[in-house]
């Protein structure tokens, strides 16, 4: 079964919410599996987590799925964590590590040192209650040692007991088609979820990329870093590049895609449409257009 989903943060103050309301208003009717909250660096947004993840479960009709990261987190938190969302009905986690604030936020460390021993505590303590997301690299980890100490480590966190595993972004489908084949050969059979970003913000992307270590090629930086101040443009040649991208991981046997929205819904809802993705309820195709 193909799983198509999207991805918000927590809003951080009024502005933002309303921006979330309206970006939920317009892809709520595409129908998705399920939509996934980020957990600010560091526990930075824990309780904005627990809030967005709460009222999208609450009032989409949507399954929800919050992250949780063992940074900042320690057992106690997260069995009150856990017990919360398991008392709203919500049936699926995505368990990482977390990134460290960019600032010092004082954020303790937390139980946990890296997400398989998360992964393997909410098996352990909450057996199949949770379908277990976890997330994979194609490009590597920025942090890993080597490229074959990052496939072990993806390995030992799968078999701690995940269901499924979505990657970080990326432009290359070869690195995504090598990485399952990589982790295919070790006996590592979960399903693998292509993480897309859609391109709207050249100068958004390129700092997040430094950061997380997504690699923009050199001919995709240049023709966005030529036209960064026109973000029409780069709507444009995002969508029709995202849209043909995702059909190659699709063709090539991707089992859905999970759309890093950045709480904007344009481009993704072109995108989704452009694919002629599937609802998860099995909503007709003009029934998924009229939102
Ligand atoms: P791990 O699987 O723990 O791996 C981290 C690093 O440690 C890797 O380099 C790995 O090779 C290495 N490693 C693993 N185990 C060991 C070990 N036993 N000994 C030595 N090295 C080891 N961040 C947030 O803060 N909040 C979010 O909501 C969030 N959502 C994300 C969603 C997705 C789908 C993805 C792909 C990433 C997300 N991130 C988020 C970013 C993520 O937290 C960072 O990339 C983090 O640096 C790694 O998390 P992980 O769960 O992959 O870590």
């Amino acid at each position: 079964m193909q799983t198509y989903s999207f991805e918000y943060f927590p809003p951080k103050n009024e502005k933002g919410e309303q921006t979330l309301a309206e970006t939920r208003r317009q892809l709520v009717p595409l129908g998705p599996a399920y939509c996934s909250v980020t957990f600010g660096a560091g526990g930075s947004t824990r309780e904005g987590t627990e809030e967005t993840v709460l009222t999208v479960q609450r009032e989409d009709g949507v399954p929800a799925a919050p992250h949780i990261s063992c940074l900042g987190t320690d057992e106690a938190d997260l069995r009150q964590l856990l017990d919360t969302y398991r008392d709203a009905g919500i049936e699926r986690v995505v368990l990482l590590r977390g990134d460290k604030p960019l600032q010092d936020t004082g954020t303790s460390q937390g139980t946990f040192n890296y997400a398989n021993e998360l992964v393997e505590f909410v098996r352990r303590e909450y057996g199949d209650r949770f379908h277990i997301e976890i997330g994979c690299y194609p490009e590597f980890h920025p942090e890993a040692a080597s490229a074959s100490d990052d496939l072990e480590a993806f390995k030992r966190k799968a078999e701690a007991g995940a269901d499924a595993a979505i990657t970080q972004y990326f432009f290359n489908s070869d690195a995504y088609f090598r990485f399952v084949e990589s982790v295919r050969a070790m006996g590592v059979e979960l399903p693998i979820v292509p993480g897309v970003m859609p391109v709207t913000n050249y100068k958004q992307l390129a700092r997040f990329s430094d950061i997380c270590g997504a690699e923009i090629p050199r001919w995709l930086r240049w023709r966005l870093q030529e036209k960064a101040d026109d973000p029409s443009w780069i709507m444009e040649y995002g969508v029709d590049f995202i849209t043909e991208f995702c059909q190659r991981l699709l063709d090539g046997g991707a089992p859905g895609l999970h759309f890093y929205t950045l709480n904007k819904a344009e481009a993704t809802k072109r995108i989704w449409q452009n694919l002629d993705l599937p609802a998860a309820d099995g909503a007709t195709s003009e029934a998924r257009k009229a939102g």
